[in-house]
């Protein structure tokens, strides 16, 4: 990590948005890593044209190689199923409560559907889909993540640079991706990769920090549940995505948002607690405790009958052309 020069920045000049290709953009300020501990500070900018925000100088590869190591761990699987999996009506109800965005919840797929997780993480989905007959398979950056699916018997491979899907043309009929997108460097050959591995009609379900969410504006350098540097590399909204789609042959079928409470409360505590750069590793904060926790989502509840851009941003995309 020393030998890297994390944090440096210069100006973009002569440098397009990397959505839209724009060259007008706008110096939106810099941030810190406020959840992992990682030290240096990264610079967002703002596309005029297409409102993409997104880092730059981007990231390397070897630098997001340095970001990840340790990002996550395999010993966190939950392999066996879940109260949300075995009780889906319970579950679909608590997330309305909670504002919580699941997959389980709105990929729509029959048994036999050829399905995939890119960046699955060690979250319950695939063995969710997997009981259902779902034919899923899963992909991830963090080789102890991919150990552990695989000693379970579960289909999960290795991604060795983001932007590569390590699986054949026209083999799934969905791939999902919650909170990637903006992780990766290179989106365009990202959505390029995902439509070659889609069949025709196929889709795509992204989810991504929404930056038209008021609640940006609100905490400001607090948003962090959005903005994550360095490990966001992006902060979209449904413009950007849009454009993105529209580049490698997709329309946007749908999208909705959500704030989950358990982001606003991120979110909070990074306002709270403005010393601790590790608050993804926070215990007992006040914030966390179930009374404030349901106070919280009832008053995020009452608040999004009013807006419509909420912090979570999901849009099903489908496939209407091959890659050209
Ligand atoms: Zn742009």
């Amino acid at each position: 990590m020393s030998s890297l020069t994390l944090g440096s920045w210069s100006p973009p000049q002569g440098h397009a948005c990397p959505i839209c290709g724009g060259h007008q953009v706008v110096f939106q300020g810099t941030q810190r890593d406020r959840r992992r501990g990682l030290t240096g500070e990264w610079t967002f900018w703002e596309c005029a044209a297409c409102s993409a925000l997104f880092q730059y100088p981007i990231p390397s590869d070897d630098e997001l190689r340095a970001f990840y190591a340790g990002y996550s761990n395999g010993s966190a699987l939950r392999l066996s199923p879940t109260a949300g999996s075995r009780h889906d009506v319970l579950r679909r109800l608590y997330h309305l409560f909670s504002g919580d965005v699941d997959p389980r919840d709105f990929v729509k797929v029959s048994a036999r559907a050829r399905v995939l997780d890119y960046g699955c993480g060690v979250a319950p989905y695939i063995s969710h889909f997997r009981s259902r007959g779902v034919l899923i398979s899963g992909a991830d950056i963090t080789p102890s993540v991919v150990d552990a699916y695989q000693a379970a018997g579960m289909h999960v491979s290795l991604i060795q640079r983001l932007e590569e899907i390590p699986f054949a043309d026209a083999e799934f009929d969905v791939v999902y991706m919650m909170q990637v997108l903006e992780h990766i460097a290179r989106p365009n050959d990202l959505l390029q990769e995902v439509n070659r591995v889609l069949k025709p009609a196929g889709v795509l379900y992204v989810a991504v920090p929404n930056a038209k969410s008021p609640w940006r504006r609100i905490f400001g350098k607090y948003w962090v549940a959005g903005w994550f540097a360095p490990y966001h590399v992006f902060a979209y909204s449904q413009q950007p995505i849009s454009v993105l789609a529209a580049a490698h042959g997709f329309e946007v079928a749908q999208s909705w948002s959500s704030t989950p409470e358990s982001w606003l409360r991120l979110n909070m505590k990074a306002w709270l607690h403005r010393s601790n750069n590790r608050l993804d590793f926070l215990v007992g904060s006040w914030v966390d405790y179930l009374p404030v926790r349901m106070a919280l989502a009832v008053a995020l509840r009452l608040t999004e009958a009013f807006t419509t851009e909420r912090d979570c941003l999901v849009l099903a995309l489908k496939k209407i052309s091959p890659q050209c």
